[in-house]
């Protein structure tokens, strides 16, 4: 199959929902034969960034080994998947030259609407003066001038964010019509 490699990179605020459409959008593309592998922030700093902090210059070092190792996939033809709060635009804007091939999704929901989800309760923890430099309350989120995608989870349902994030794929050429052949 042949198979053009893509950095399909999802910024936003924690709980905007990039891991719920990451997923979602794997799931997809795996179905339709597809080789993907997902980056998550959360995961990735576990063990490919573990050790290091929530300063600007540490954010930054993340979001550059993260975009590294996703330039030696996307250069052998993988579709990945990254998701990562990745607040800086300058950094965000660094990986993708490197990269090329790749799209930025804003997945982009209202702190408010993210602070009522809560989905891992760290909003209230960093209310509370519990979490330093948290991302919206005690850190900065500087969002996408221009991205490919955005998604406005507070507004579109998780199958109508994970349309448009296939489409823009499609458009932008990285879903060879003969790979979904194969699959059909
Ligand atoms: P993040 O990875 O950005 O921190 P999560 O994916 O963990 O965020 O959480 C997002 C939450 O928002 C989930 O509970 C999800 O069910 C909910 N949600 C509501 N609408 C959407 C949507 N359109 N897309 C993605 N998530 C959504």
């Amino acid at each position: 199959m042949q198979q053009r490699g893509v950095t399909l990179w999802f910024t936003g605020l924690s709980g905007a929902g990039k891991t719920t459409i990451t997923r979602a959008v794997e799931a997809k593309l795996r179905a339709m034969g597809y080789g993907v592998e997902i980056l998550d922030g959360d995961i990735v700093r576990e063990n490919l960034t573990k050790g290091l902090g929530f300063s600007k210059e540490d954010r930054d070092e993340n979001i550059r080994r993260i975009g590294f190792v996703s330039q030696l996939l996307t250069r052998h033809g993988v579709i990945v998947l990254v998701s990562a709060i990745s607040p800086y635009r300058a950094v965000r804007e660094e990986v993708r030259q490197k990269i090329g091939n790749f799209v930025e999704v804003f997945v982009n929901a209202p702190l408010a609407v993210c602070e009522e989800r809560d989905v891992k309760g760290l909003y209230k923890r960093a209310r509370a003066g519990e979490i330093a430099n948290f991302t919206g309350i005690s850190d900065p989120y500087e969002p996408p001038v221009n991205p490919e995608v955005e998604c406005r989870t507070d507004l579109e349902t998780l199958d109508e964010s994970v349309a448009k994030v296939l489409a823009a794929l499609e458009e932008l050429g990285y879903l060879p019509s003969n790979a979904k052949a194969t699959v059909a």
